[in-house]
């Protein structure tokens, strides 16, 4: 009877170790990420590049296409932005008691503002580059007339300057501001 206990115990013990194997393995818990929105400055954007074919034509609607879509894209995940911080403000009106709280939370809003200001703008000049393509005047400087160039509508695809006349704008900015 004895012996049979024991093999008993053999056995619970062998399932004991079967068990506690697998459960070895804990799955690191992720820390709740922030929710902080992460101010992304909106001009430094990286825009898909676009490759022209041999002998295209400057502005031609291959080009056009791609810019439209570019624009509507750009359009979209600005608006889905602003968006965001609306809720993201909405859910973070919290009350703090700490005066320190209280006033990183007033100037985290702030800054949130501001950027939500900028990106408004943004859309605007957008919306105006878009309206540019329908009227035939997209990618010509509204100086000069010469063309912008693919390379710097890439970069930047709202321009309305070509470099040179862009470069002699912020000379006079500048010597103005002085
Ligand atoms: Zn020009």
């Amino acid at each position: 009877m004895a012996q049979k206990k024991s093999l008993m115990q053999k056995a619970i013990d062998a399932a004991k170790k079967v068990v506690a194997k697998p459960a070895a393995k804990k799955p690191t818990a992720k820390k709740p990420t922030a929710k902080k929105v992460v101010a992304k400055p909106a001009g430094l954007k990286k825009f898909n590049s676009y490759t022209a074919k041999n002998n295209e034509k400057y502005m031609g609607r291959s080009q056009i296409k791609h810019f439209i879509k570019i624009l509507n894209e750009w359009k979209l995940e600005l608006s889905n932005d602003i968006d965001r911080t609306v809720i993201h403000m909405q859910e973070d009106v919290t009350a703090y008691a700490d005066p320190n709280d209280r006033a990183s939370q007033e100037s985290d809003m702030a800054l949130e503002l501001r950027n939500r200001d900028r990106e408004r703008k943004l859309i605007k000049k957008i919306n105006l580059t878009l309206s540019n393509i329908e009227s035939d005047e997209y990618g010509y400087c509204k100086l000069c007339g010469e063309e912008i160039g693919l390379n710097r509508l890439i970069a930047r695809p709202t321009a309305t300057l070509c470099i040179d006349c862009k470069t002699l704008d912020e000379i006079r900015e500048k010597q103005m501001a002085k």
